[in-house]
């Protein structure tokens, strides 16, 4: 096993963090069923500390792993149908699918199957954090920022050689080309496939983050409403795929502790874990993330617990040090800005 200290953490490569190690889950075809998500849930509280996060990726992140508990956490993780035994399969799982491939009916079928032809292709020595996304179309059409976008309504027999050939021109460079995201007016709430009776429903978790218990929740919701399963996405909020119309309003009121509005603070501010999850941090981001919400804080703002900048989006970014903020409207991660000694009401208002 390699403890990985820099970047891109997956199942079997733990990166070190303030809280033990973390690992990534990446669903395949971002979808789980309700089985799997408590399995899921009961190995991140025997084997970690139970927190999740989604990542701008669309993967799980589970936190607070010991070097022991690892292998024991990817065998659950195997078993649950939600990782491959084979390392070097796992590392090879670049491409983000659609998170509604074969629920939403816009999103052309086939599109799976092309995800695991380009992750069959893909060559040694790419960037660590190469991404390959395709863009779906349907009620979600949208990606997040990454080095190859694919728009599967416009695919060819010879897109998956297209993009082979992309990934070899990559080889061997730092990092890729990165091409921005294309968002979603909103992953939040309902949308509705078409005329039809069904549609996909957005859960927005606050500040990406859930708990054991949280998934346990969404295990629940996903049997009564989604078929049995639930989708991962890059937005901040995990997809039921299959709701019917008639069952919309006993939703909304068995989910109300997910963020159900797009207009929820909880959303527009992003946080590491800060303290004392990471020890790294001299101040608590995530708390801190959560009073500022309260408080109806406007507009986009990361605080981050150190100048390391874990997950940093861009944008306005509070940055702590010695327990106190300095304020940086465009910042480049990693690089410590010069001390203010702000408090957080005085930092978020600058
Ligand atoms: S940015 Fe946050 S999570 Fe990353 S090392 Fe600093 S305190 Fe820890």
């Amino acid at each position: 096993m390699t403890i990985q200290r820099g970047w891109c953490p997956s199942l079997y490569e733990p990166m070190a963090t303030g809280d033990g190690l973390l690992v990534r889950v990446k669903p395949p075809a971002a979808r789980l069923t309700s089985a799997a998500l408590r399995t899921l849930a009961d190995a991140a509280s025997q084997f970690g500390n139970g927190v999740f996060e989604l990542t701008r990726r669309g993967n799980l992140q589970v936190r607070g792993l010991t070097p022991a508990g690892v292998l024991g956490f990817a065998a659950a993780m195997v078993a649950a149908g939600l990782a491959d035994a084979d390392p070097a399969i796992e590392r090879h799982r670049i491409v983000m699918p659609p998170p509604l491939a074969g629920d939403d009916p816009a999103v052309p079928p086939g599109v799976l199957a092309l995800a695991e032809a380009v992750e069959r292709m893909v060559p040694p020595g790419l960037p660590p954090k190469f991404c390959v996304a395709i863009d779906g179309g349907g009620v979600l059409a949208g990606v997040p920022a990454a080095d190859i976008v694919i728009d599967a309504r416009n695919c060819t027999p010879d897109t998956a050689m297209w993009v082979q050939r992309k990934m070899r021109d990559a080889v061997g460079h730092a990092r890729g080309v990165v091409q921005p995201a294309r968002q979603p007016r909103s992953a939040i709430g309902f949308h509705r496939y078409g005329t039809g009776h069904e549609g996909a429903f957005g859960l927005g978790l606050p500040f990406g983050q859930t708990d054991a218990a949280g998934l346990l929740r969404l295990a629940e919701l996903a049997d009564r409403f989604g078929g049995g399963a639930i989708r991962t996405s890059p937005w901040r909020a995990m997809l039921l795929g299959r709701v019917a119309l008639r069952d919309l309003t006993e939703l909304r009121i068995a989910a109300a502790e997910w963020v159900l509005d797009s207009a929820d603070p909880r959303l527009r501010i992003t946080a590491c874990v800060g303290s004392p999850g990471c020890d790294r941090a001299s101040v608590p981001a995530r708390a801190d993330a959560g009073l500022l919400a309260a408080q109806g804080a406007a507009g986009r703002l990361h605080i981050s617990g150190c100048a390391k900048g874990c997950a940093y989006p861009g944008g306005p970014v509070l940055v702590g040090e010695a327990g106190r903020y300095s304020r940086v409207e465009n910042w480049r991660a990693g690089t410590a800005p010069a001390p203010q000694g702000l408090t957080l009401e005085a930092a978020a208002s600058a």
